[in-house]
C-alpha cells in the first residue's frame, strides 16, 4: 500500500509546489533567481528590446498549440501583480492583448489571468485565447472599455470576454485559463 502511495504524494506535492507564484523571487539583478522555474517568463521579458512596454508572444507549451501571452516588459516585486502597474498601463496591456484576441478569433475571444495559487509563472501575463463554449456563468461584472477592467482581488484570476459590444470580466476565481481552448 505504501509504495503505491508514496509515488502519488510526492507527484501532488510536486505539482502543488510548481503551481503557485506567492513566493516569488525572481531578480534580473541577480541572474541566478532567474533560473527558477517559476522566472522563465521573467527571462523572456529581458530578451526583448529595452524600449517596448509590452510584447506578445506565442505560448511555447506544445500542449497549448492555440495560445498567446500579452504581457508588460517590465518587472515588478514578487508574483508581478497588476496592481503594481498604472493604470494607463495596465490599459495598454489589455488593449494589446484584446486587438491580439480580435485578430486571432474575431469575436469568439476570451482573455484569463489565473489567480495566484495557480499561475506557474511570476511575470504578469494575460492568457489569449478561443473562448471555449459553454463556459458562461452568472458570475460576471460588465464593463465597456479595457480601462475599466478591474484589478484582480485577493489573489484571485479574472477572464473577460466580449458580449454585444461589451465586455464581460468574471472575476473571484483561481484557475481561470481552463475556459480558454488550448
Ligand atoms: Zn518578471
Ligand atoms: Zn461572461
Amino acid at each position: 500500500m505504501l509504495n503505491v502511495r508514496l509515488p502519488v504524494f510526492f507527484f501532488t506535492l510536486l505539482v502543488t509546489l510548481g503551481a503557485d507564484v506567492r513566493n516569488c523571487a525572481c531578480d534580473v539583478a541577480k541572474p541566478e533567481t532567474l533560473e527558477a522555474r517559476e522566472c522563465g517568463l521573467c527571462k523572456v521579458a529581458e530578451l526583448q528590446p529595452a524600449d517596448v512596454f509590452l510584447f506578445l508572444l506565442k505560448d511555447n507549451n506544445p500542449r497549448k498549440p492555440n495560445r498567446w501571452l500579452a504581457l508588460p516588459r517590465a518587472h515588478y516585486p514578487g508574483d508581478h501583480p497588476l496592481r503594481e502597474m498604472p493604470l494607463e498601463q495596465r490599459t495598454r496591456l489589455w488593449t494589446a492583448a484584446i486587438g491580439k484576441a480580435n485578430e486571432l478569433w474575431g469575436d469568439s475571444w476570451g482573455l484569463a489571468i489565473n489567480g495566484d495559487e495557480q499561475r506557474t509563472q511570476c511575470h504578469a501575463h494575460i492568457h489569449i485565447g478561443k473562448l471555449l463554449d459553454n463556459v458562461e456563468t452568472g458570475n460576471f461584472a460588465i464593463v465597456t472599455s479595457a480601462a475599466e477592467i478591474p484589478l484582480p482581488a485577493n489573489n484571485t484570476g479574472l477572464w473577460v470576454h466580449p458580449v454585444l459590444g461589451k465586455l464581460h470580466v468574471h472575476t473571484g476565481e483561481q484557475i481561470t485559463e481552463s475556459n480558454l481552448l488550448r
